[in-house]
Parts: C-alpha cells; structure tokens; sequence
C-alpha cells in the first residue's frame, strides 16, 4: 500500500507537465516556519516558497484579513473600483516612497509592466524612436517565465525552444560598471537589475555598483529598476536591497511577500513622470488590484512592521552566517548573503546536501546546482535557528 506522498507524487508524474524537479516531499499542512507531510513528519521551511512566505506559513493575521474579506468581496475586476484598492495605493506608495503603483498578481507580470513601462517612457518622455528602444539587464538574471522574462535571461535552459525572443535587450555581466557604460546608448530607455540574484545563487554586486549604476543611469536619462521581488521586503536585512548602498531607483518591482505568502499580488511603483505614461487601454489585469489581495497584503505590510522583520533578519542573518563560517568544509567554496538570504556554494552538487537536510528535518533547495540557499521565514526565532544550524552542522562538517 502506498503512502499518501507516493501517491500524490505518482499522480503528479503522471498528470503533471514536467517542468519542476521537486524534492520528493508532499506538504499537507503548514504553520509558521514548520511544514508537514500527510504521514505527519515536520519539516523546518528554509525556503520559504522563494521568500514569498517571509511573514511565517499562515500567518494568524493574514489569515483572518483573508477570511473576512472573502465574507464581504474578493473580485469587481477594474470595471469599477473597489473600496480596498484605494488605501493598498496609499500604504504601498507611502512604504516606497514613490508617487504611484500598478499591481498585479505573480511576478513576471510584474516585470512585463516595468518592461512596458520602461518603454513607453522612452518613446514619450526621452523621445527614442518607435521600436528603437532598448533594455540593459544582468546575466544571470532571474526575472520569471513569460516571454519578456525570458528573452531578458542568459540562461539558454530557460529560452531554449522558446524563440524568437524580445528584441531591444541587451545582456551585461552582473555588478560589471564598465560593461554597462558601454552597453548604453542613446537608445537605452532602462537598466534592469536584481539588487541580489537570488535565483543565480544569492549573487550580491561589487560594492559600490549599486550606487555608480544609479548615478550612471541617471547622468543618461535611463530608468534604473530594481526588481526586489525577492530580495525586498526585509528578506535582505533592510527593507529593500537597494538600501544597502543608498541607492532609490526610479522603479521597484514588487511581489511574493507582498501577499504574505497567502494570496499572489505584485506590483511596480514609480513616480508619476514613470507610471503616468499608462493610460486607460494600455494595460491591465482581470485580477489585479483585486480587493481580497489588497486585503491580505496590507496586512501582510502590516506584519512586517509590526513584528519588526527587516530588523530581524538583518540580526538573524549576522548570527547564521557568523556561524555557517565556522563550518570547516572543503567543499565549501564561498558563503554569501544578506539578512536570512544565504547561499552556500559548494564544489560539488547541492543536491546531496539538501536531501541530507531534509532526512534531519531541513527542507532546503538547491539553486544553479551547487548552492544551498538558506532562506527561512522572517518569523523565526534564534532557538529555532540553533536548531537548524545544528543539524546544518551535522550534514555540511
Ligand atoms: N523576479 C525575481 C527576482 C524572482 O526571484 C522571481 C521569482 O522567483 C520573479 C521575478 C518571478 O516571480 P513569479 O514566479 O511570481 O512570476
């Protein structure tokens, strides 16, 4: 007789397009940072769903502003207005500091706004001719699935098969200032960064790039956007990853912890000078700005604050690196992060590690093969991390 798992795994081989490799682990149940299979092993979640679930699995509060919205509306598309769209514009514009917000639902929707937004600035305000405009973006980028997302990747695994891609991109080494003087040109309508990869392995740029790229853009007339998708909203430390070096890009893409890990929004905001090319007709979501998910991430705002998260993973993430650093291993080739986001990397494939972590309990996943990454809920508290720094001893010794 097969467990619950091995049957949900069959059915998911057998019914499911194949484009994930899952560690072989069904999660049934989930409450703070701990997982749990059907069998009712628990699992400490140092994932954390790609930093969308920041503010803990179910978050009590979260969880009751979901409940009560879905007992009073949850969609009126933007036909008309709903009465929650108004004070998330508010509370998101206030929080960026930053005149005004488009939101939507994943990520990579996300990104295909700032896309559109980048370009439709670059024609009206800069005056690039029709079709001329382009885009600067990383290797090693990761900016989600659609076909923008991907014609802006590196990553011949994540555009294979797939062409042909956006014109209008130009790709430059990661952190690399000389390669992005000289991919500009007057052209150029925007620089699209990850102030942290986090899919590439939490690469974090030279110091000092960060604040040179948004001066050089600046002295070009080019829109500098961050997309924090992942690394904002405390999981680096501070609120977003751009203020490691005091740089405001003229753009931040928003997403995953925005909704709490409990219901998807994501969003660009910009000043009014950026966003205002959008006028009615020119892009828009059925969900989008839907009043269920401006319910659950204002709350999910709210959580952040008032459980101090960015300062917790700032203090969190010193004391786990200061101690993944007394790990004496020599297949560990660098450890890197910021805040509660951390990659190990390794000389040899993750993966191994990651299902020995997972037999102590760890769920982790490996990323670009040979990194861990260490990116447990904001939530967590410094015995709970003991505990998982203890097992992650055991397996990386
Ligand atoms: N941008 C970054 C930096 C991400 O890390 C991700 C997802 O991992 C995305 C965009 C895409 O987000 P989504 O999967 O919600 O479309």
């Amino acid at each position: 007789m097969k467990t619950r798992s091995e049957q949900v795994i069959d059915q998911t081989n057998q019914y499911g397009a194949n484009n994930y490799r899952p560690l072989p682990i069904v999660i049934s149940k989930a409450e703070g940072i701990w997982v749990e299979d059907p069998e009712g092993n628990r699992y400490m979640d140092m994932l954390s769903a790609y930093s969308a679930v920041n503010q803990g699995h179910r978050h009590p509060k979260i969880i009751q502003a979901l409940k009560d919205q879905a007992d009073r509306v949850t969609l009126t598309s933007r036909a008309f207005h709903n009465d929650l769209l108004g004070p998330w514009y508010e509370r998101i514009t206030s929080l960026t500091k930053k005149e005004m917000a488009l939101p939507m639902n994943t990520g990579a929707e996300a990104v295909e706004t700032a896309v559109k937004a980048i370009r439709r600035w670059g024609y009206q305000v800069k005056g690039i001719l029709e079709n001329k405009a382009e885009i600067i973006a990383c290797e090693g980028n990761f900016h989600g699935r659609t076909m923008t997302a991907v014609s802006l990747s590196s990553d011949e695994e994540y555009r294979k098969g797939f062409g042909p891609m956006l014109p209008g991109i130009k790709i430059i080494p990661y952190g690399d200032i000389e390669a992005l003087k000289a991919a500009i040109t007057p052209d150029t309508a925007g620089f699209l960064f990850e102030p942290i990869q986090g899919e590439a392995g939490i690469n974090i740029p030279p110091s000092g790039f960060m604040k040179e790229a948004s001066e050089l853009c600046k002295a070009n007339n080019i829109l500098f956007v961050a997309d924090e998708i992942q690394a904002g909203l405390g999981r680096s430390g501070k609120l977003f990853a751009c203020d490691w070096e005091g740089v405001i890009p003229d753009m931040y893409i928003l997403g995953k912890a925005l909704g709490g890990g409990v219901f998807p929004i994501s969003c660009v905001v910009a000043n009014r000078d950026v966003l205002g090319v959008f006028n009615p007709g020119s892009h828009g979501s059925t969900f989008g700005g839907n009043p269920l998910a401006c319910a659950v991430s204002l709350a999910s705002l709210d959580v952040m604050e008032e459980e101090k998260l960015v300062e917790r993973s700032l203090e969190l993430g010193t004391y786990f690196m200061e101690q993944l650093k007394e790990i004496k291993n020599p297949f560990i080739k660098e450890i890197r992060g910021r805040g509660l986001f951390i990659g190990v990397e390794l000389t040899e494939p993750a993966r191994g590690y990651c299902e020995k972590l997972k037999e102590k309990g760890l769920l982790c996943k490996e990323t670009h093969d040979t990194v861990i990454r260490f990116a447990p809920p904001l939530v967590i508290t410094k015995e709970e991390l003991d505990w998982a720094i203890e097992r992650i001893k055991q397996v990386l010794i």
